[in-house]
């Protein structure tokens, strides 16, 4: 269903219009109530009234993860701290972390897009659906919790973890719907056959899974040891939490809320626009946002945008699935691979499991000389005679070297060795960090 018709299914043109309106008063906005927005765009010899046409955006200054460590907590602020409603954070795992203050209009606006971002993945108001992000901080648990309760689904608060409890439930209350990171809807599916449950016989038909990389062999394996429909969506604390982009069920790129968001593809070391199609970093800007807006946000993810119209009606431009990230690019021997590509290889040789460990030896930062893959292998071959193990070992060497021109080691290990998280996984570990098996 299209939840909102009147802007999902805007003519480009009137797209167009809706944003630069939008953009210009963004840029008075920021210039007038936020010091640090102003002196950036002194700094870049801008004016809000130079934001005439919307190519006019690259003249406005990009902002990146560092300025909101720099300037932490709430130096990149548009209001007094009286008009701030609540405060999510992300987990930054290195230095300080990135507060995101919103406003109630910014919590209207959020419940409006994961609304619509539900109704595009194909969820309704007859729906259950368990809500297995985490809450707290992470924007993941309240965003889904208010799209969800918005659009009028039933929502279960689980939260991630206590997964026997939530599989349990999930039988109970006929949960039709599961939001959480893809590899937590793993950590399900096993808990819930060690119970002798089998998910694909229970009302479960879609889920909508984000906040971490994924692959389209791991979208396979989790539909169909789940019998569900998986759907990618994209989002980050910096814009707004998820809800900035979602699949239709036509599951052929993610379509960007483009009334509230920006986005541009920039290439990555010149920081020039690229036009529609081609492979770069995405950058956004918010035309909405009131506590924390954000201008030219350098995601450093990287994607592609497709502006063609789409089978579901839809307008609004499509990302492609995320292939990696500028700064998790492994360079191993010389060669640049993402993890994401790894997960590729893997996932399409027959008898591996989607759990894998990248063991790099990071002395000279992101390069490394060094590349072991662990790989869970399924409980047959595990069991199985020897030779076997050693097929697949040499398989998943070969087709490493043959598509990534890397070699690796593998390491074929038990089922259910390597460590599942909750939350997001870590798939690349140095060497140093690696647990004794
Ligand atoms: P956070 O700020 O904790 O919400 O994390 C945001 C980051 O998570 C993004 O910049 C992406 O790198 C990653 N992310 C979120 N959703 C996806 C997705 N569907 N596919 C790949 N990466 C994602
Ligand atoms: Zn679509």
């Amino acid at each position: 269903m299209i939840r909102d018709a009147r802007y999902e299914q805007m003519s480009r043109g009137d797209l167009d219009k809706l944003q630069l309106e939008r953009l210009k008063a963004m840029a008075a906005y920021v210039y007038d109530k936020s010091p640090f927005y102003q002196r950036a765009m002194k700094e870049k010899g801008v004016a809000p009234g130079d934001i005439q046409t919307l190519a006019d955006i690259t003249k406005l200054p990009f902002t990146s993860k560092l300025d909101f460590r720099d300037n932490y907590p709430f130096g990149l602020m548009a209001v007094s701290m009286d008009k701030v409603v609540r405060v999510h954070s992300s987990s930054g795992t290195t230095g300080k972390p990135v507060v995101a203050p919103y406003t109630q209009g910014d919590i209207d606006t959020w419940s409006d897009v994961m609304a619509r971002t539900l109704a595009t993945a194909g969820v309704t108001e007859n729906d259950v659906l368990q809500n297995s992000y985490g809450y707290g901080l992470f924007t993941g648990g309240l965003g889904f919790h208010y799209g969800a309760e918005r659009l009028g689904a039933s929502v279960i608060p689980t939260g991630g973890g206590n997964t026997k409890r939530q599989i349990l439930l999930l039988q109970d209350l006929g949960t039709s719907v599961i939001t959480c990171t893809p590899s937590y809807s793993l950590i399900l599916n096993e808990t819930a056959l060690d119970m002798g449950v089998d998910l694909r016989e229970t009302k479960l038909r879609v889920g909508v899974f984000g906040a971490e990389p994924w692959s389209d062999q791991m979208r396979k394996d989790i539909e169909s040891k789940m019998g569900i429909s998986a759907i990618n969506i994209y989002g980050l604390t910096e814009i707004i939490g998820p809800g900035v982009s979602t699949e239709c069920p036509y599951q052929c790129g993610m379509h960007i809320a483009e009334d509230h968001f920006l986005a541009e593809i920039i290439n990555p070391d010149t920081g020039k626009q690229l036009p529609y199609g081609e492979i770069g970093e995405l950058v956004l800007t918010t035309l909405t946002k009131e506590a924390q807006p954000v201008l030219r946000f350098r995601t450093k993810d990287i994607t592609s945008l497709n502006p063609e119209p789409c089978k579901c009606g839809r307008t609004h431009v499509r990302m492609s699935r995320i292939t990696g990230r500028t700064d998790d690019m492994l360079v191993v021997k010389g060669v640049n691979v993402f993890p994401s590509q790894i997960e590729s290889v893997l996932l399409d040789v027959e008898g591996v499991e989607p759990h894998y460990l990248i063991v790099v030896d990071r002395q000279q930062g992101f390069k490394s000389d060094y590349l072991e893959i662990w790989v869970e292998v399924s409980e047959d071959i595990f069991s199985d005679e020897m030779s076997k193990m050693e097929d697949l070992e040499d398989r998943l060497r070969s087709e490493m070297d043959s598509v990534l021109a890397i070699s690796a080691k593998i390491k074929l290990v038990e089922p259910k060795t390597i460590t599942r998280t909750e939350g997001k996984a870590k798939r690349v570990v140095d060497k140093s960090e690696l647990p004794i098996l």
